[in-house]
C-alpha cells in the first residue's frame, strides 16, 4: 500500500485522511520535517495560504517539502493547496511563498468578495477509465488558475457564469490541483485520481530500485 501525507498545519486535515484511507492508501498526518521523508504522496488541504505559509517555515517544512516535490513526489492541493503548489500567485499577501512546482499563475479569492462560496457541476477529464461524469464542486473562497504553461493539463473550467471558462483544475506530471473541495460531500474520484499517482510512482520507483539485481 502507499502512504499519503497530508499537511496537518492548518485547514481541512480531517476530510482529506478519510477520503484517502476509504481508497485503501495509509493516510498520515505531516507536521515535522521527518514525516516528509516517510511518505509516498502528499495532499496539500483548504484553509488559508497565508496562515499555511507561514506555519510551514515555522515548522521548517518548507526545505524538505520543495525538495520533495523537485524530486517528483505526487503532490495534490485543494484551494489553499493549489496556492501553495503554484510557482506565480497574483493578490498574495507582501510576503507571502508558496512550495511551488506547478508551472502555473493562480489567484487567490479570484472569485471575488461578493461570491463567498458557489457550487457548480463541471466536465472533468479523468484518466481512471472507471470514471466519468460531471464532478459537483464546492468553491469557498477559492482561487483560480490565471494563467497555465505549456506543460499542464487542464482538467476543469468552470462551466457557467460570470467566471465561465475559468481553469479550475489541473494537472502536471505529479502534480494536482482543484480550485475546488472534492473532499466535501464523500466524491472520492479526484482522490482516487490522486492515489493512482502516487501507486504508479511508487511501482516506478521500486522497479527503478530493483532493476540492478533482476539482470
Ligand atoms: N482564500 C484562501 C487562501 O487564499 C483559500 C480558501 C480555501 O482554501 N478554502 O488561502
Amino acid at each position: 500500500t502507499v502512504r499519503i501525507g497530508v499537511l496537518a498545519v492548518q485547514g481541512d486535515v480531517r476530510e482529506h485522511l478519510a477520503a484517502l484511507t476509504a481508497l485503501g492508501a495509509e493516510a498520515v498526518t505531516v507536521r515535522r520535517p521527518s514525516e516528509v521523508e516517510q511518505i509516498d504522496g502528499l495532499v496539500i488541504p483548504g484553509g488559508e495560504s497565508t496562515v499555511m505559509d507561514k506555519l510551514v517555515r515555522a515548522f521548517e517544512l518548507r526545505e524538505p517539502l520543495v525538495r520533495r516535490i523537485a524530486e517528483g513526489m505526487p503532490a495534490y492541493g485543494s484551494c489553499a493547496g493549489m496556492i501553495m503548489l503554484a510557482d506565480r500567485i497574483v493578490d498574495a499577501r507582501p510576503d507571502q511563498q508558496t512550495l511551488g512546482g506547478l508551472d502555473v499563475t493562480v489567484r487567490r479569492n479570484a472569485f471575488g468578495r461578493q461570491v463567498d462560496s458557489f457550487e457548480q457541476d463541471l466536465e472533468y477529464v479523468w484518466s481512471d477509465p472507471d470514471s466519468s461524469g460531471t464532478v459537483h464542486a464546492v468553491f469557498i473562497r477559492a482561487p483560480w488558475v490565471e494563467e497555465a504553461g505549456a506543460d499542464v493539463q487542464v482538467l476543469a473550467r468552470v462551466s457557467e457564469g460570470a467566471a465561465a471558462g475559468r481553469i479550475v483544475a489541473v494537472r502536471q506530471g505529479n502534480l494536482m490541483a482543484t480550485s475546488f473541495h472534492p473532499e466535501v460531500g464523500g466524491d472520492r474520484r479526484i482522490h482516487a485520481e490522486f492515489v493512482s499517482i502516487v501507486r504508479a510512482h511508487r511501482l516506478q520507483q521500486s522497479g527503478a530500485s530493483q532493476s540492478p539485481e533482476r539482470e
